[in-house]
């Protein structure tokens, strides 16, 4: 019996002193690194007693400790358990009630706070990892073998909970198995062609599906290096071009690196890959770098529920716009939202998912997960459609659909008029409560420096373009749309911030 994702994780290691994780302003840790901290992590964690199955929750900055810290939980049989480091005190206290952690490991900051809130919940053990990589625990750690045999755990068996991102409600605690964390890193290693040679400029956070178990397990199932940065800067990004092999990122780390005069075909060139996800990618911003670098971005569609679900194709048309195929093991389908029926080609409706990458259902919410399943398919709460050529577009959110006068609205039908307006760098089309239509179409719109465009003339162009029931009974300027930390357009933020618009 194996340890079944670990066992994937040591398998594809090329030699011990291959770098894992560069550092970008010099050092690194090699794969022999990773299995002695993670090993010493691994018996500290059965030293606190942690058992199988139990959850480690993580708050802390990004780092190399941190890094390890998920494959000691991975290789102690627990459950990794990743908070973003934004959630305050308050939210965490949602976060640990939840899921009753065994061991909580948070921020030196943030520890007096913590251990109260731990206390007050009866459980945790609490120790603490700073930005720095030092702390309680790797002071505690350093003391321990570095040996560790590897708890057996199946497919079945969890290897992490991790909360979705907030932006429609509560976020939810997503139970994923080991066997869902290897099959779709596995497929997106292949598909993406990652091989040992590669270089990731890794510049996500990695409490969220994106950084963690999207980037950081495709490089380690593929024996490869990735330069970690604690954060996303641009610039710092540009010039580390050079040295890497590709980047994956949200949609603003591209718009900041088309702000830069810097990025070039030249400044490119060491580059294969540039993946996009987490949110949709303007086709302005698609055109625009393949303009500056002549790389087409490979924009891929996934939620922290199922990992990765369709990608442009490696080879072949990455199509702006588009998320590209159903990954191959991964069935995807698109659904009459009121009847259930499997709609054809063309028609927009649900997007449900089936494959090995779905997920095993929310942590205690047993009724919402099956809610969320129609037929073995996992309903993913986004609308879109598969064209005729079989790439799938997503139109947007089930909750972020406008029903105006009973005529359904998809606002990014209305956004993508909008941002095509000169003067215009982004918009975000929401419905608002209306006495008459019972939802007003609501335009939130940002402006270029300097752009003098006002809100009739956007009435003007669009009256030309769309139905009159879509068009937006009013157009707000900000100077940007509210975003969470995965660059997510907050559009219950806008609802509520206009909710008495109309009234
Ligand atoms: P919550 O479920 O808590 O409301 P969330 O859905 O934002 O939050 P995540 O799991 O991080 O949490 O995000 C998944 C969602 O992100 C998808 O359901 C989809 O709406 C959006 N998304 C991801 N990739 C893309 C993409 N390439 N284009 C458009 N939307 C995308
Ligand atoms: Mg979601």
């Amino acid at each position: 019996e194996t340890n079944h994702l670990f066992a994937a994780f040591r398998a594809a290691i090329p030699t011990l002193d291959k770098p894992l994780v560069i550092n970008p302003e010099g050092g690194q840790e090699t794969y022999g690194d990773a299995l002695a901290l993670s090993g010493r992590l691994a018996n500290l964690m059965i030293a606190r007693g942690v058992k199988p199955g139990d959850r480690v929750a993580v708050q802390v900055e990004k780092s190399w400790p941190a890094l390890a810290l998920y494959l000691a939980a991975v290789r102690a049989g627990a459950v990794y358990l990743p908070l973003n480091t934004a959630y305050t005190l308050a939210e965490l206290g949602y976060f640990l009630s939840d899921a009753e952690p065994a061991l909580v490991v948070c921020r030196p900051e943030t520890e007096a706070d913590i251990r109260a809130l731990a206390a007050s919940l009866g459980t945790a053990c609490v120790e603490t990892l700073g930005a720095d990589g030092t702390g309680s625990l790797t002071d505690a750690a350093a003391g321990l073998s570095a040996d560790f045999a590897d708890v057996p755990r199946g497919p079945d068996d969890l290897g992490g909970i991790l909360y979705t991102s907030g932006t429609t409600g509560r976020a939810k605690g997503a139970m994923l198995s080991h066997g869902n964390l290897l099959s779709n890193s596995q497929t997106l290693r292949d598909y993406w062609r990652f091989t040992a040679d590669d270089v990731l400029i890794h510049a996500l956070p990695i409490f969220h599906t994106h950084g963690l178990f999207v980037a950081s397990n495709i490089i380690l199932l593929a024996g490869a290096s990735m330069i970690f940065c604690p954060r996303f800067d641009a610039r710092e990004t540009l010039a580390l071009m050079p040295r890497a092999t590709c980047l994956m990122g949200v949609p603003t780390f591209y718009t900041r690196l088309l702000d830069q005069p810097g990025l070039t075909r030249e400044a490119t060139a060491h580059m294969r890959l540039f993946v996009s996800g987490s949110a949709p990618l303007l086709a302005d911003t698609h055109r625009a770098f393949q303009e500056r670098t002549g790389q087409a971005i490979l924009e891929r569609y996934g939620m922290t529920e199922t990992g990765m679900n369709t990608s442009n194709p490696y080879n072949g048309d990455r199509r702006a716009g588009t998320v590209g195929y159903p990954l191959p093991g991964i069935d995807v389908r698109v659904t009459d939202p009121e009847s259930g029926t499997v709609l054809g080609p063309e028609a927009i409706g649900m997007i449900e998912v089936r494959g090995p990458n779905v997920f095993k259902g929310y942590w205690r919410l047993p009724e919402k997960t099956a809610a969320e399943f129609h037929d073995g398919y996992f309903i993913t709460g986004d609308l879109g459609k598969i064209d005729d050529r079989g790439y799938v577009q997503i139109v947007g959110r089930g909750k972020d659909l406008v029903i105006t006068g009973g005529f359904n609205v998809y606002p990014k039908e209305v956004e993508g008029e909008i941002d095509a307006l000169p003067g215009v760098v982004e918009s975000a089309v929401i419905g608002v409560p209306h006495p008459d239509f019972g939802e007003g179409v609501t335009a939130v719109v940002v402006r270029t420096p300097g752009a003098t465009l006002s809100e009739s003339d956007i009435h003007e162009t669009l009256e030309k373009r769309l139905a009159r029931f879509k068009l937006p009974k009013r157009v707000l300027f900000v100077d940007e749309l509210p975003r969470n930390t995965m660059g997510k357009v907050q559009k219950n933020v806008l609802r509520e911030t206009y909710k008495d618009l109309y009234r």
